[in-house]
């Protein structure tokens, strides 16, 4: 029997999925590792997982404890549904500005929901310090997905080698955005450490500080960006010592180009950070020779964001274009 065994065992072993009119508007071949297939529906699943495993391995986590986590929304999904299926409780907090999907889901899964306003890292109501707090006063075990390596070594365990398995070490560049960093890190250090040649490039949305970070050294952010889940101010400990040979810019209206091509194309729904990606992945492409492959993450499913990203009002008052099909 092919089986996974329950929503643990589904995580994971993503599709490789060939974007074909990326590739073929680029004359390089365009892979997208299909992360909305895992099974909380996002790439979060696994760091939800690995984050889970290290803090039961470490005796942290005990049988029917509690998971506290600030999460722009995923992580708390994954948290939420693997401490469903394992036993444990989650506290999750995440900004009030993240989409009404993502905290109608945590509220169904039966996460305990506290929503904060959306305040810069070094205020001390920013999600992350509230949800640490949290974790203190209430015993449970704060997952730190931004400076918990566990999650980059999942992604270096299972993301990264699956990529390098699944084109058979044909992969001369990956590119992501960053939230944790995790991901990014994780494949990095996977794909470098089987060939070093293997570009690797941060995708940044704007708003965020690591473009300017990885071109300029300097931590500077500029615009800003209706994606959910990525764009970062500071260098967190899982991106720290990642191997990264280049960085990328892609605005909003880049991204969602190609998030609505996604849809109308390639029949694919997907987030607004896999539209930068993908954008990211076609810039690559191109200065890369003829024949090349180049691999990106699909995060999530774009049902998540159906209120903004596939609402022309929303985007009206984003001053973002909307095209005709959705009007
Ligand atoms: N896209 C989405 C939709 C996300 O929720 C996240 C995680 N916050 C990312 C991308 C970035 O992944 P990572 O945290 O591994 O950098």
């Amino acid at each position: 029997m092919d089986v996974r065994n329950g929503f643990v065992g589904a995580i994971g072993n993503t599709p490789l999925i060939k974007l074909e009119k990326a590739s073929a508007l680029t004359g390089r071949t365009i892979l997208g590792k299909a992360e909305f297939l895992n099974p909380g529906g996002s790439v979060k699943d696994r760091a939800a997982l690995a984050i889970i495993r290290d803090a039961e391995a470490r005796g942290v986590l005990k049988p029917g404890g509690t998971i506290v986590e600030g999460t722009a929304g995923n992580t708390g999904i994954g948290l939420a549904l693997v401490g469903n299926a394992l036993g444990y409780k989650t506290i999750i907090v995440m900004p009030e500005t993240q989409s009404q999907e993502k905290k109608d889901t945590l509220r169904l899964v039966g996460a305990d929901l506290r929503l904060v306003p959306a305040v810069p890292y070094k205020d001390p109501g920013n999600y992350v310090h509230v949800s640490r707090r949290i974790a203190e006063e209430t015993g449970g075990v704060w997952a730190n997905q931004f400076d918990n390596t566990a999650n980059r070594d999942g992604h270096y365990a299972t993301t990264g080698q699956e990529i390098w398995t699944q084109t058979d070490g044909r992969v001369d560049a990956f590119t992501c955005a960053t939230g944790t960093g995790g991901t990014l890190a994780g494949v990095s250090r996977a794909l470098k450490e089987k060939n070093p040649a293997v570009k690797i490039v941060l995708a940044d949305p704007m708003g965020s500080a690591l473009f300017s970070w990885k071109t300029t050294g300097e931590l500077k952010a500029e615009g800003t960006s209706i994606t959910e889940g990525i764009g970062q101010g500071r260098v967190t400990a899982n991106l720290e010592g990642a191997d990264l040979d280049d960085a990328v810019q892609v605005d909003d209206i880049d991204a969602l180009k190609v998030v609505f091509d996604l849809v109308r194309e390639e029949g694919l729904v997907l987030g607004g950070s896999s539209g930068i990606n993908v954008a990211a992945a076609m810039r690559v492409a191109e200065t890369l020779p003829e024949g090349s492959t180049v691999v990106t993450i699909l995060c999530d499913g774009g049902q998540r964001y159906q209120s903004k990203l596939f609402n022309p009002a929303f985007l009206r008052e984003k001053g973002l274009p909307t095209p005709d099909w959705m009007e």
